[in-house]
């Protein structure tokens, strides 16, 4: 066994078919009086949903959350929070929403329950990210990590099937790079293959059977186990590269991790054959490459950058950025590597060694 520092989130996990109906229980435990609940304009129906059970202790709806946490929507969100005396945030939906929540907390140490719609894992992670002027800074923080997390299967039955099988793979991300992450740990390992296991096997039902439960329910296990890999430790190359390409050229998010996981994966497999044997596990396939590359082929996804919209003339611009201020990767990060794994990931061939 080698050595290892496992370093646990506090996280209360509230878990079921109906779980929403917890929703005032759990808000009473945390103490709270003045609730205000957290969505986007698109899911402001939930929103009205959960501000009803709650009763005489919402205090309205905020439906102002959008992608990236623009600084400016969180401003606008604190004056209401100072204005209405607000002492906890409820935040349903996917990473944009729940973003919104952390940045409350960051400025506030507002205690927040989360209902995550979405599989991206954002609820689990002391991670924040924000855009001000056009710009997004990240920094991680236990002072954003919600108090509660409410996973309702019932609220992710009518995720689009594009968006469930792209903020799956998304998911499926955090895993794969946790398993040769360098601050990793048998426990993280555990969670990071059960979560892989689970998504991969319940992705392509959902896909077939929006209204799947069973399938759905095994996804939010899974979304919520590689959201844990990725708040525990540390990401490399691929991450880097999605956050490159989608700050650059403005690619959508959990699409531009679909198209680079296989890509990224295979750049690093040959140095992390034990993530390679953990993954071919999980997916029940000797060839975890192949088979993520096949597995978003199998649910329509895109796997192509050139299909969302990314330029080819941006395959070299994107390989400097990458090169610069790299994330811990554990290959060494070799200029014509980088760019054939970018370039294929372009064209969307298949990886090649
Ligand atoms: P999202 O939250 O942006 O949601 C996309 C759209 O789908 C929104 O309009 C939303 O209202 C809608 N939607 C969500 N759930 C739905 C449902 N069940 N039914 C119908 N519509 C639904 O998407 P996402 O992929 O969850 O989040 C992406 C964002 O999260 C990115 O900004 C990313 O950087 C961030 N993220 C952060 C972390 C972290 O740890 N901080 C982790 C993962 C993702």
């Amino acid at each position: 066994m080698r050595d290892f520092t496992y370093n646990a989130h506090p996280a209360r996990i509230v878990f079921g078919s109906g779980s929403l109906s917890h929703l005032p229980e759990e808000a009473r435990r945390l103490g709270l009086n003045r609730v205000l609940v957290l969505s986007t304009k698109e899911q402001r129906q939930s929103a009205d949903d959960a501000a009803r059970m709650l009763g005489a202790i919402s205090a309205g709806v905020f439906a102002g959350a959008v992608m990236h946490t623009p600084v400016d929507v969180t401003n606008e969100a604190m004056t209401i929070v100072a204005d209405q005396h607000i002492d906890g945030v409820v935040a349903i939906g996917g990473g944009s929403t729940i973003g919104l929540g952390k940045a409350i907390a960051l400025r506030s140490d507002l205690p927040q329950i989360v209902v995550p719609t979405t599989y991206a894992g954002s609820e689990v992670t002391p991670i924040i990210g924000e855009t001000k002027d056009g710009l997004k800074t990240t920094q991680t923080t236990p002072r954003v990590l919600p108090e509660v997390v409410i996973y309702d299967v019932d609220l992710t039955l009518g995720l689009p099937t594009g968006l469930s099988a792209t903020s799956g793979m998304n998911a499926i991300a955090h895993a794969v790079e946790a398993l040769y992450a360098r601050d990793g740990s048998p426990v993280i390992s555990l969670m990071a293959v059960e979560g892989v296991r689970a998504l991969a096997r319940s992705l392509p039902v959902i896909v077939r059977n929006p209204a799947d439960r069973a399938a759905r329910s095994e996804a939010q296990y899974g979304a919520w186990l590689c959201g844990t890999c990725l708040g525990s430790v540390g990401m490399s190359l691929h991450h880097k590269l999605c956050h490159t390409l989608g700050g650059t050229f403005n690619l959508p998010h959990a699409e531009t991790h679909t198209v680079v996981l296989p890509h990224a994966l295979q750049y690093n497999a040959p140095l992390v054959q034990g993530a390679i044997e953990a993954l071919a596990g999980g997916l029940g396939n000797s060839d975890p490459v192949r088979a993520l590359y096949d597995l978003a082929g199998e649910l329509g996804a895109p796997r192509a950058l050139k299909d969302l919209g990314m330029p080819q003339s941006g395959i070299d611009e994107a390989t400097d950025l990458a090169l610069s201020n790299p994330y811990w990767n554990p290959r060494p990060l070799e200029r014509a590597g980088v760019r054939a794994c970018i370039a294929a990931a372009w064209a969307g061939d298949p990886p090649s060694a």
